[in-house]
């Protein structure tokens, strides 16, 4: 079985302040693109997981796949010897959720492989306990993420081209919170003009709303993820952000020939380039 698990990019990211259980009050526009980590999922003699390309994620207890197969099991009382085999796409520690998304994807996986029938409402639940953007990794599509931003509201959205980009480095969510409540507190906004200019389809009015409270912060901690945004923009997008905690920034093209443009030129600036669009699914399994 193969389950391919979309990236998520943000939009919209306004972050309010810390909340007493240590999270942050979010108002987000999440959006599933077209760059896909794959998780294989075979009966074996033996359990065994494996990462390639080796080093893009730990393989070890740590990775968000055994995290999510034992609380899957835990929860469902499934049991059997497995081979999971994730291949990345998605760079780690990079704002694009590719940890979340390979928890959606062993939910999802293990829920058909299993044929527990479990709800998709009831498995966004069981992610939620595994970090806060996998409900939506499951969800997919584009959504208002609100609370920690596992509250999600479907919103429509046409199909956008991004060129995803950044210098290779990664950057630890956690540490751009910590500087990010160092600076000075942002208000909680609502995405009203990015939202509206999604459902009409204004590709020049989403470029000028998008919204990352968390730059400042993560061009603090790593000067070079200011230099990404700007060569995006000299590039040619039509609009950039950041996404979530970053390095890797989204670049808004007119359309697919407009986006491998904008790449092919970003190519000489960033060590990481992806032309991505939006899709209307999450963490699903796929016929080889
Ligand atoms: P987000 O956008 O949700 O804030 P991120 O995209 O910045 O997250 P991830 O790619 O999820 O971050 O990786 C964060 C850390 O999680 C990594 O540094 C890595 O140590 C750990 N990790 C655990 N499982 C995985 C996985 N399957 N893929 C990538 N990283 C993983």
């Amino acid at each position: 079985m193969r389950i391919v698990a979309p990236a998520k990019i943000n939009l919209w990211f306004s972050v309010g302040p810390r909340r007493a259980d240590g999270y942050h009050e979010i108002v987000s526009v999440m959006q599933a693109v077209s760059l896909f980590d794959e998780l294989h999922i075979e009966p074996a003699d033996a359990s065994t997981f494996d990462v390639e390309p080796a080093g893009w994620a730990p393989e070890d207890e740590t990775n968000l796949v055994v995290r999510a197969l034992r609380q899957f099991s835990a929860a469902t009382g499934a049991r059997g010897e497995l081979s999971l085999r994730l291949h990345k796409n998605i760079p780690a520690a990079h704002g694009l959720a590719g940890g979340s998304a390979d928890a959606a994807a062993t939910l999802v996986g293990l829920n058909e492989f299993h044929r527990t029938g479990i709800s998709k409402k009831a498995l966004e639940k069981m992610g939620a306990a595994l970090g806060s953007d996998v409900p939506f990794c499951i969800r997919g599509g584009t959504a208002v993420a609100r609370g920690r931003g596992d509250d999600l509201s479907p919103i429509a959205s046409k199909e956008l081209w991004w060129v995803l980009a950044s210098s290779g480095e990664s950057l630890s969510t956690a540490s751009v919170y910590e500087e990010f409540d160092r600076g000075e507190p942002t208000s909680l906004e609502d995405p009203f003009d990015v939202a509206d200019a999604l459902a009409r389809g204004d590709t020049d009015r989403i470029a000028m709303n998008l919204r990352n409270d968390l730059y400042p912060a993560a061009a603090a901690l790593l000067p070079e993820v200011e230099e990404t945004g700007r060569a995006l923009r000299e590039a040619g997008a039509l609009g950039t952000v950041m996404s979530g905690s970053g390095p890797a920034w989204c670049g808004l093209a007119r359309d697919e020939a407009h986006a491998v443009d904008v790449a092919g030129t970003v190519r000489s600036d960033a060590a990481w380039v992806e032309v991505a669009c939006s899709v209307a699914h999450g963490a699903r399994s796929e016929v080889a």
